[in-house]
């Protein structure tokens, strides 16, 4: 384990948004925030050029339960050229006003995911 090291203000007042912005979150956006998606193949085909013909390119697209999408663009070999994610299915997943959530932000939605369970095993 990393030596733990003095939070400054700003990350001990990004924790406090992020786990505010978690306990709101429905039971499956918590998940997939804390855990991360859980992709199913949902479509799958030759990109058409602009005439509608097939080209030698690959398109596919995963979809998760909180209804977020993954978009990959392949190349002929089934590289990933570009990979892309559509939250317009998903209101309320982005976090809108409070940034990304990385480094100790993270553990917010642990705390709040590990709270959740407790609750909900106490409550059992
Ligand atoms: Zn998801």
């Amino acid at each position: 384990m990393p030596p733990r090291r003095r939070l400054t203000q700003t990350e001990q007042d990004h924790f406090v948004e992020v786990e505010t912005f978690a306990d709101g979150l429905s039971k499956q956006y918590l998940l997939c925030r804390t855990y991360g998606h859980s992709w199913q193949p949902h479509r799958a085909g030759r990109v058409r050029d602009v005439s509608g013909h097939p080209t030698a390119a690959w398109e596919q697209t995963l979809r998760c339960k909180c209804r977020v999408k993954r978009t990959m663009l392949l190349n002929s070999e089934f590289d990933i050229v570009v990979s892309k994610h559509d939250y317009r299915d998903a209101p309320g997943y982005l976090t809108e006003g409070i940034g990304r959530i990385t480094g100790h932000s993270k553990a917010a939605l642990r705390k709040v995911a590990i709270m959740r369970l407790i609750a909900a095993e106490e409550a059992a």
